[in-house]
């Protein structure tokens, strides 16, 4: 009796010792986020058990159900059960884990990684098989996203600046061994800054999604389309003959934008574009010059004229590779005070008496006699970089200084012109630092005039009006330069709050050359002094021009013929023979 007692408590034991441990493993199983099949062929029908987190699985259906395999499968797998049967198969027959398979199932996509393991008896019967189930739809679906993001433009769909770029030095390798070329063009959204700013930034993104979209189609065997910036696409073309070239597609390009696109707000947008293209190998040694290259060609293009096409030429890199050489020279002479002023007179044309000079900027050659280059080559490029307002401070204190010393030396009433950008101009505290100058070099506002063209009054007119119309309220007076090559508008001429009217030089160029040139010479000299502005004629260079002028009763003149430019020393000598 005491014996059969022991060997209950015995075998209770062992129940509860097999129980807790069963238990364990199936904590194991379940945290392992796997679900383990086991089918145990001793029974017939064999016994099927699933371990692990199988209500996610295959959900609440299972619980009470006597299972077996193919019903197991009907719950895993809805659609692509015969798929899934065979992949089982061959896994088992390998006795490998897969990679994965994507099988359908209650209408979505799932991926599973399997592993199977089948003991035997030894008559080759199974005995025991355990199938490891594994969903691995999440890291799928991540690894898709990551994978996307890694080759494509999530706005447009078309491929990415790095992936293009591969593309792009597989066809041109290609492109080597076949002894062909590859064309890559610059698509660029003309003035998409202001587009941007008028419908705002979430529609201008929309505007590209459109039109990046529209691109995306030109993409085939051998055409690819990337977006390098946020408005800037490129198309690349092996092997470009015939009707497959950068030319045909910019052609298409400007039909469909004969059309507006419309975005949900429904607002109608007209686009145009510009585009630059570059050709391997010609426009350069490998892939990525060829590509930088390409982009040169499409700013170049801008400048040029906007809505056109233009292809690499050597001179386009040339002058580019020139001002960006001269941007970095530029940046140093700035840093290390590079430049100097030289000074133009300016006479009466009626009693030849110095009316004042005109203070021009020079960039000496530190290393030899001359210039770096003329002020026409390096104020534009300063002017869009912005090292003109740096550059303009120099020239506003140096000629003040000048000024002031000359006061006090010469006692010469005298005007000095000071040419100022647009940019100066804009900036909010221009006319304010000015003054301040004006009297710190203790100089008379009555003896500066500032020369601006009608390029100032191009963003901000109003404004501008109001900085002039403050300056001339300080006593400085304003010079209109360069008429004639402008807008020149003689309607908002009328209306310009300026002291004097600088004639462009082309004016006198071709005045006493032909008939209707000078008519409107002697038209411009008669309006402008109609409209009490003193008139100023650049560029004469010839006794017979100044004669026309002061004939037409022109009240300045200023030219080689009168005096060039020249050094403050220089002109010192001038103010010394005229005090004589
Ligand atoms: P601009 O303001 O129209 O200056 C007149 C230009 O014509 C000067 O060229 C002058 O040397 C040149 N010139 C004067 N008389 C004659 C002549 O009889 N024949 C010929 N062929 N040329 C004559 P420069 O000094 O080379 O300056 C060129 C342009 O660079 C200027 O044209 C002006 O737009 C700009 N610039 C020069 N200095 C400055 C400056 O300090 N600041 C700014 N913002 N621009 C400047
Ligand atoms: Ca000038
Ligand atoms: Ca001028």
């Amino acid at each position: 009796m005491e014996d059969l007692k022991y060997q209950i408590d015995l075998l209770t034991a062992l129940n509860e010792r097999l129980l807790a441990s069963e238990k364990m493993y199936r904590h194991i199983a379940e945290m392992s986020g796997t679900l383990f099949v086991y089918f145990d062929y001793k029974c017939s029908p064999a016994k099927v058990d699933l371990v692990g987190p199988w209500d996610e699985m295959v959900g609440e259906k299972i619980a009470n159900h006597p299972y077996d395999e193919s019903y197991m499968l009907n719950l895993l797998v809805e659609d692509d059960q015969d798929k899934f049967r065979i992949h089982m198969l061959e896994v088992e027959r390998e006795g490998l884990e897969t990679d994965s398979v994507e099988v359908r199932s209650r209408n979505k996509r799932f991926w599973f990684s399997c592993f199977v393991r089948v003991t035997y008896d030894d008559d080759h019967n199974p005995v025991e098989k355990i199938i490891s189930i594994k969903d691995i739809t999440k890291i799928k679906m991540n690894s898709e996203e990551l994978e996307y993001l890694a080759y494509y433009d999530s706005l447009t769909g078309v491929y990415n600046r790095n992936y293009f770029v591969r593309k792009f030095r597989d066809m041109c390798e290609l492109a080597d061994s076949e002894k062909v070329s590859v064309e890559i063009m610059f698509v660029d959204i003309d003035d998409f800054k202001k587009i941007n700013d008028s419908i705002g930034l979430l529609f201008g993104d929309e505007l590209v999604q459109e039109f990046g979209q529209y691109l995306k189609d030109f993409n085939n065997d051998d055409t690819i389309v990337g977006r390098f910036g946020s408005d800037v696409f490129v198309i690349a073309v092996y092997n470009p003959c015939g009707q497959r070239s950068c030319d045909v597609i910019y052609r298409k390009i400007q039909e469909r934008l004969r059309h507006t696109f419309v975005l949900t707000n429904k607002t109608e947008i007209m686009i145009s574009v510009s585009c630059g293209v570059a050709e391997y190998p010609d426009a350069g040694r490998t892939a990525l010059e060829v590509i930088k290259n390409g982009e040169i060609v499409l700013y170049k293009a801008k400048e040029r004229c906007k809505g056109g096409i233009s292809y690499f030429e050597l001179d386009i890199l040339n002058s580019f590779l020139k001002s960006v050489s001269l941007e970095k020279q530029l940046k140093e002479a700035i840093e290390t005070n590079g430049f100097q002023l030289y000074y133009q007179p300016q006479y009466n044309a009626s009693d030849g008496k110095l009316r004042g000079a005109e203070a021009l900027i020079r960039w000496p050659d530190p290393e030899g006699e001359g210039f770096i280059t003329s002020p026409n080559e390096f104020i534009p490029i300063a002017e869009k970089n912005g090292a003109i307002i740096p550059i303009g401070n120099y020239v506003i204190k140096e000629a003040l200084k000048t000024m002031s010393d000359w006061r006090s030396k010469y006692h010469i009433p005298m005007v000095l012109s000071i040419n100022i950008s647009a940019m100066q101009l804009e900036k909010e505290n221009f006319v304010d630092s000015l003054s301040h100058m004006i009297s710190l070099y203790g100089v008379n506002p009555e003896s500066i005039e500032i020369e601006i063209t009608e390029s100032v009054f191009i963003n901000n007119f109003e404004d501008v009006i109001d900085k002039i119309k403050t300056l001339r309220g300080l006593g400085l007076r304003v010079s209109l330069d360069d008429f004639g090559t402008g807008y020149s508008s003689l309607s908002y001429l009328k209306n310009l709050p300026i002291d004097t009217l600088k004639i462009d030089k082309s004016f006198i160029d071709t005045a006493l050359k032909d008939d209707s040139s000078g008519i409107i010479y002697e038209s411009v000299i008669q309006m402008s002094q109609k409209l009490g502005f003193e008139t100023v004629a650049e560029g004469v260079e010839t006794r017979e021009q100044f004669n026309y002028l002061r004939d037409r009763n022109i009240d300045i003149i200023q030219g080689f013929l009168l005096g060039k430019p020249v050094s403050k020393v220089e002109f010192e000598k001038l103010l010394i023979r005229q005090t004589a």
